[in-house]
């Protein structure tokens, strides 16, 4: 049907790469694109035997336009899936805006000097991807991506308005080490040392790192220790979900974790204030990057599930209402079926389920959008069949 340039190589593109060869009815071709093409050409070893999916490998910087371009015009793919970095999403945009091709992503846009996420940067291309007739799917992982499917599939078919989300995101996995991050470090520990912040009447309200904790029974995990974090499909979520009043994102963190995080924070290994080090300039969280296991070596030792989902309240034909909807993923299942972790795996399906959505034409309008502004209807029949099924409890447990 079509084809597709992923680009990147790492934990969470690996798993897309999997699920487009599972895929080929839609994914007639895919390139991998990344910085470094040893990684593209190992997995294209490892999947071509096994599927009609034509694979194509190619180095690029990503971070360069005019590459980034050369490389489109010379593939032509129908859709360029970004799981590279949040650092590089403006440069792909504007590479996609050069060759008129569709765009899609798992994480907005952050400059490398500020440990800010926002949709400011990419929302501003909103006019430029409708004047070029093409679309920009912006989050299509799992927070953001199948949370805010969710949200829209709630608002679609369980409510007339949604007062209240929670989102929580339960990993319950053990990798054995004491320290790990299971996506990116870099960006996992930017995320987490950030200020925390929720949406209340239309207004931010900002936390101390890690100052509202609650403990929640996970069905298929237990119970665990959750904390209040900023997020990015908050902002998006709060204006496109009719009715909000409070939107809130909450992550399950272990003692350990916590406490290794603090010391590293303490003695400043997880500033991105770059420092100079025998004559070199480096940033100490890009070099605590390099001591930390390899997220992508994860799969084969965590054992245990995780558990994301969205509990909403609101209203339907004048009653109160609560539902909730959630997806549970084993870690080892992840593994056996494609050699990663269940983090890499909630994000790279929801990846290829997006990037598919655009290929077949059932996502389709020009500009830029957020994955909840769409049908969520034919993402929701994918997710059963692709290895991330949802279950619905009308009656859950609430987070005061
Ligand atoms: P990894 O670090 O494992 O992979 C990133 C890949 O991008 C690597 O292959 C890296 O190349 C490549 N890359 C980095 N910079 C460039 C560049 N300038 N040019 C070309 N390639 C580049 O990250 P993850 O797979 O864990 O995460 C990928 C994305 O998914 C991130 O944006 C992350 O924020 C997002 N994510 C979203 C989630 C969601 O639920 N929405 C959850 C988890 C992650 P190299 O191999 O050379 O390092």
């Amino acid at each position: 049907m079509g084809k597709c340039m992923i680009i990147g190589c790492g934990g969470v593109a690996s798993v897309a790469i999997h699920k487009c060869c599972q895929n080929s009815e839609v994914f007639d071709g895919i390139m991998i694109a990344s910085r470094t093409k040893s990684k593209c050409d190992a997995l294209k070893d490892k999947l071509q035997p096994n599927t009609s999916t034509v694979i194509e490998t190619a180095q690029v910087n990503a971070d360069n336009v005019d590459e980034l371009i050369e490389l489109i015009n010379s593939y032509k793919p129908d859709v360029v899936l970004n799981l590279a970095l949040p650092y590089q999403d403006l440069t792909i945009m504007d590479a996609c805006l050069a060759t008129k091709t569709h765009y899609v992503d798992t994480a907005n846009y952050e400059p490398l000097d500020t440990a800010k996420f926002e949709y400011k940067w990419q929302w501003a291309y909103r006019e430029k991807f409708e004047q070029a007739g093409i679309t920009a799917l912006l989050g299509s992982g799992f927070d953001p991506g199948v949370t805010g499917v969710f949200s829209a599939y709630a608002m679609k078919h369980e409510f007339d308005e949604i007062n209240y989300i929670d989102i929580l995101d339960c990993n319950g996995g053990d990798h054995g080490y004491p320290f790990a991050t299971n996506f990116n470090p870099e960006i996992n520990i930017r995320e987490v040392s950030a200020k925390g912040s929720y949406i209340e009447d239309g207004k931010w309200v900002e936390t101390e790192p890690m100052e509202i904790k609650r403990v929640y029974n996970f069905k298929g995990v237990g119970e665990k220790d959750m904390y209040l974090l900023h997020h990015e499909e908050l902002e998006s979520l709060a204006l496109n979900i009719k009715g909000i009043k409070r939107i809130r994102f909450f992550m399950t963190f272990g003692q350990s974790y916590l406490t290794h995080l603090k010391c590293l924070e303490n003695v400043g290994m997880t500033s991105i204030e770059p420092i100079m080090y025998e004559g070199k300039e480096i940033v100490p969280l890009q070099f605590l990057k390099a001591v930390l296991p390899d997220p992508a070596s994860l799969g084969p030792r965590t054992i245990g599930k995780t558990n994301i989902g969205c509990i909403f309240r609101g209203k339907k034909d004048g009653k109160d209402k609560t539902y909730y909807l959630y997806n549970i993923c084993d870690h080892q299942e992840c593994y056996k079926e494609v050699g990663s972790q269940a983090i890499s795996y909630t994000t790279g399906v929801p990846a290829m389920i997006g990037a598919m959505m655009i290929m077949t034409g059932k996502w389709n309008k020009a500009g830029v959008y957020n994955i909840e502004e769409f049908d969520p209807d034919p993402f929701m029949e994918e997710l059963n069949k692709w290895g991330l099924p949802w279950e619905e409890d009308f009656n859950p447990v609430l987070v005061d």
